[in-house]
């Protein structure tokens, strides 16, 4: 059975005090549950947040980005090893942020999701259609090429160490989600894709996530779909009350 994820980007939010005072209220919260839990807060309060959680298992502490280089002239960056090297084991890639504010392209991501897989780090890899591809109904077209040209130098084996996160660009953080069904379409078409490509038992296997304005009052319907495996969370993600309400959405 494929593994349910909610994970909660954090983004540029909260300083130390603030990380610290939202993982308390995060353990306020804390049921048990069948779903992987995880944050990610900035670089700079990694390594608190981890300490803080490292005994507790439930809640994974990741990372929004890193370099692909191992090392090396790059001012400003983090690497795989250098997130290794503080207990980090999972990061996100391709935010449709990173994309639109740092230029990060498909062809970069590979680059990316390579150093980060030699790493032995697990990865969320985002990507999604912008507003006007979807109006244009070219939402497959983009979604699929997004994949290919990021993933697809990968092996079949690569993908126990990938997650999937579908994030339409024009439902993050506008308030705006897709519909439950329209969720459901893509997610089944990437699912189509990787089987095309890879087989039906890597395409079953790999939990494919949505983002994009989840709630508590919509998690419940998005993730009843059989093809979505959980939710990147965004804003909802800041408050521990809402973080959990979809959490327990499963
Ligand atoms: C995100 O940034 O990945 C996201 C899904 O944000 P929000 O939930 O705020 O739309």
């Amino acid at each position: 059975m494929r593994k349910h994820i909610v994970a909660g980007n954090w983004k540029m939010n909260n300083d130390l005090a603030q990380t610290e005072n939202l993982i308390t209220d995060l353990r306020k919260q804390m049921k048990t549950s069948d779903s992987e839990v995880m944050i990610a807060p900035s670089f700079t309060n990694l390594w608190q947040a981890f300490q803080t959680l490292r005994e507790d298992e439930t809640i994974e502490v990741i990372a929004q980005n890193m370099h692909f280089a191992e090392s090396g002239a790059y001012t400003g960056e983090v690497s795989a090893s250098m997130l290794k090297s503080i207990g980090i084991q999972t990061v996100i890639l391709g935010h449709s942020e990173r994309r639109a504010y740092f230029n990060e392209t498909d062809e970069s991501l590979a680059k990316k999701v390579a150093a980060a897989l030699a790493n032995d780090m697990r990865v969320i890899f985002c990507f999604g259609e912008e507003l006007q591809d979807r109006k244009a109904g070219k939402e497959e077209n983009i979604v699929a090429s997004q994949i290919k040209t990021a993933l697809f130098h990968l092996d079949a084996n690569a993908y126990k160490h990938i997650v999937l996160a579908y994030e339409p660009v024009w439902a993050i953080g506008t308030g705006e989600t897709a519909s439950p069904d329209q969720a459901q379409d893509m997610h089944a078409f990437i699912r189509k894709t990787l089987a095309d490509k890879y087989g039906g038992d890597v395409a079953n296997s790999v939990s494919i996530l949505y983002g994009g304005s989840v709630k508590p009052n919509n998690a419940k319907e998005i993730f009843s779909k059989p093809d979505v495996d959980g939710g990147l969370i965004g804003g909802a993600s800041l408050k521990a009350e809402d973080f959990y309400a979809i959490v327990n959405a499963f």
